[in-house]
């Protein structure tokens, strides 16, 4: 784990509960750097978190260095939490919903600002509900329900041609800017399962208005339909 750690970083969802409230902006953005020893002094730390403050466009960087947490917006704690997490320029940023706490004009900032500084981290693993957020931010999206993947693609092939009956309801039911758009509905109905020891069927037996009877007795493994594309469902070969 001492190797792989360097590797990896994790922003969270609420950049109020996420900073220790006792830890100065310095403290908080240099610890990934002190834990995993890629500091050698104080110069070089110091040196190293101005630049990553003024890459959150947390500036002049000394301005906020001594600050805590309590003295920041939820806008400024969350570039505190995304500067923490790129500093140490990791292959893989686990992203859990870093803006769902956020308003919305805050909301836009922090999204593009992760998107910009995308270069300093291999890849995100973006976690959301808003498929909106998703097309916008991603280049692949995975569409999980009770906790497996039910299809898969790059998010224009998700958004343009969905084909699991889940993807198609999530999309009918996210609002469009236009108010002539004629959407269809589909509305999802039925028992939620419990995801603890599911039974092995398909997860979405009880809501899919599309099931046939292999449905209720065979859980659908992910096919590759063409193109990197990926759906687990009867439907598409039976
Ligand atoms: Fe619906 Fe059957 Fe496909 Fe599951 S496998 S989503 S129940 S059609």
């Amino acid at each position: 784990m001492k190797e792989l750690r360097p590797k990896m970083q994790i922003i969270f969802q609420d950049p109020y509960e996420s900073l220790n409230p006792r830890m100065t902006v310095l403290d908080l953005v240099s610890e990934p750097l002190e834990v995993n020893d890629l500091v050698e002094n104080e110069a070089e730390k110091l040196e190293k978190v101005a630049e990553i403050l003024e890459n959150v466009r947390l500036t002049p960087p000394e301005d906020f260095m001594f600050r805590y947490p309590h003295e920041l917006s939820g806008g400024q704690r969350q570039r505190i939490a995304v500067a923490r997490a790129l500093i140490i320029h990791p292959d893989f940023v686990v992203a859990d919903e870093p803006v769902s706490m956020l308003d919305t004009s805050t909301r836009g900032e922090v999204l593009n600002l992760m998107m910009e500084l995308k270069t300093l981290t291999r890849s995100y693993l973006f976690i959301t509900h808003e498929l909106a957020v998703a097309r916008h931010f991603c280049d692949r999206i995975a569409i999980m329900y009770l906790g497996r993947i039910m299809e898969m693609a790059s998010s224009d092939d998700i958004v343009k041609n969905p084909v699991h009956p889940y993807t198609r309801a999530l999309l009918e039911a996210t609002p469009v800017p236009n108010p002539r758009a004629r959407k269809e509905k589909i509305n999802i109905k039925g028992e939620v399962i419990s995801p603890i020891n599911p039974p092995r069927r398909c997860r979405f037996y009880t809501r899919c208005l599309m099931a046939k009877e292999i449905c209720s007795r065979l859980e659908p493994e992910l096919v590759d339909i063409g193109g990197g594309h990926v759906v687990a469902c009867h439907l598409n070969h039976v």
